[in-house]
């Protein structure tokens, strides 16, 4: 559930945060157990055990962090362990906390065994996060009453919970808070051959017709993100509608992703414009974060959140710590000219991870 209300989400079908419109369809499809939600093997593998343990001896799970690009199924997971383990959840998100009291009164509210769900944690002020570390570890509270000589505190007990904090930048949060949380799961992009399993899924959900090779194709270009293969289901659809035979196959994918100008990698315009301006304007980098957002007129939080991280995965982009450099496997998509003695090569070995909770 990324809902950046600065970002501009102005219609941008593959980005991966959640829309308005996706909402109300993102309730019906959002796996209810362990077993239908796809993906994520080694995440699931080790949560099914943390859960299982936690029942056996009667207890609740240990905090939890999830982290990884929006639109993979952190929110969904969270569901699905409060599923799991038999309890309620709250739910909220960082940004929405803009004081200690606000934090306190979802705290106090908690029944025994609650968990907290607490999206884009590493939005949450310093000063808020603060209420959380006692909360987390003694489950305990301390409140300050009155003013100057005459204020005293006072320590007020809670129910024992479970926090879980999902975050697309672990890179982000602070020390103490992430060494707080006794489970840290990474969510992984997802692979053509998942995507295309939810695809069919969510096709069955909503009465979609749809051919294994149209679910595949819808897969291929969804950037390795649920949301993204969800939302142009449904735009496939309205062309299968209109321009086919209202089944949707290879073909009339095909002609749909052509019309919405995503390419056979899943990349839009913004994407090779951001590519282009690179190579072109930038020799193929480094350009730091700044510049290059700047230069394409886009939000940097947008490049580094949206953007990067599949073009990171597929090898088209690398990040150096002097910039961003395109790599030979984007000069080729683009059909530019690669010299080869360019930074971009130069810059090779230098890659790194954006979520990498060290970085
Ligand atoms: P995040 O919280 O990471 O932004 P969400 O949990 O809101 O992502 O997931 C977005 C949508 O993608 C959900 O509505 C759900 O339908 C779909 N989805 C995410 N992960 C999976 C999965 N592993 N299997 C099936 N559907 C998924």
């Amino acid at each position: 559930m990324d809902s950046y209300e600065e970002y501009n989400t102005e219609n941008r079908i593959i980005d991966g945060r959640e829309s308005e419109e996706d909402f109300d369809a993102e309730q019906t499809l959002r796996p209810k157990t362990l077993d239908e939600y796809v993906g994520q093997v080694k995440a699931k593998q080790n949560l099914a055990i943390y859960i299982e343990a936690a029942r056996q001896r009667g207890e609740m799970l240990d905090h939890v962090l999830l982290y990884g690009p929006p639109g993979l199924g952190k929110t969904t997971l969270s569901n699905i362990i409060a599923n799991e383990m038999g309890v309620n959840i709250r739910v909220t998100s960082g940004p929405a906390i803009e004081k200690s009291g606000d934090l306190m009164a979802l705290l106090t509210n908690l029944a025994p065994n609650d968990i907290l769900f607490i999206d884009e944690i590493h939005r949450l002020p310093r000063f808020v996060e603060e209420v959380l570390y006692p909360a987390m570890e003694d489950f305990k509270i301390d409140f300050i009453i009155g003013k100057g000589p005459a204020a005293r505190s006072i320590r007020i007990n809670l129910p024992h919970f479970t926090l879980i904090g999902a975050t697309t930048r672990a890179g982000q949060l602070s020390t103490p808070l992430r060494d707080r949380f006794g489970v840290l799961l990474k969510l992984e992009l997802y692979t053509p051959e998942e995507l295309s399993r939810i695809v069919t899924r969510s096709a069955r959900i909503l009465g979609i017709d749809i051919l294994q090779d149209g679910a595949y194709k819808i897969a291929c270009c969804s950037r390795g993100t649920p949301r993204v293969a969800n939302r142009l289901l449904k735009r496939v659809r309205d062309f299968a509608q209109i321009k086919g035979s209202g089944v949707i196959d290879k073909q009339i994918a095909e002609y749909a992703l052509d019309a919405l100008e995503i390419d056979e990698l899943g990349l839009d315009n913004i994407d090779r414009k951001m590519l282009g301006t690179i190579i072109k304007i930038y020799k193929g980098g480094p350009v730091g974060l700044d510049t290059l957002a700047a230069t394409i007129g886009e939000e940097s939080v947008t490049i580094e959140d949206v953007y990067e991280p599949y073009l990171l995965q597929i090898g088209f982009l690398s990040r150096t710590p002097r910039g961003r450099c395109a790599t030979r496997l984007a000069y080729e998509h683009l059909h530019l000219p690669f010299d080869g003695t360019g930074d971009a090569e130069k810059s090779r070995g230098f890659e790194q991870t954006v979520f990498d909770v060290d970085a």
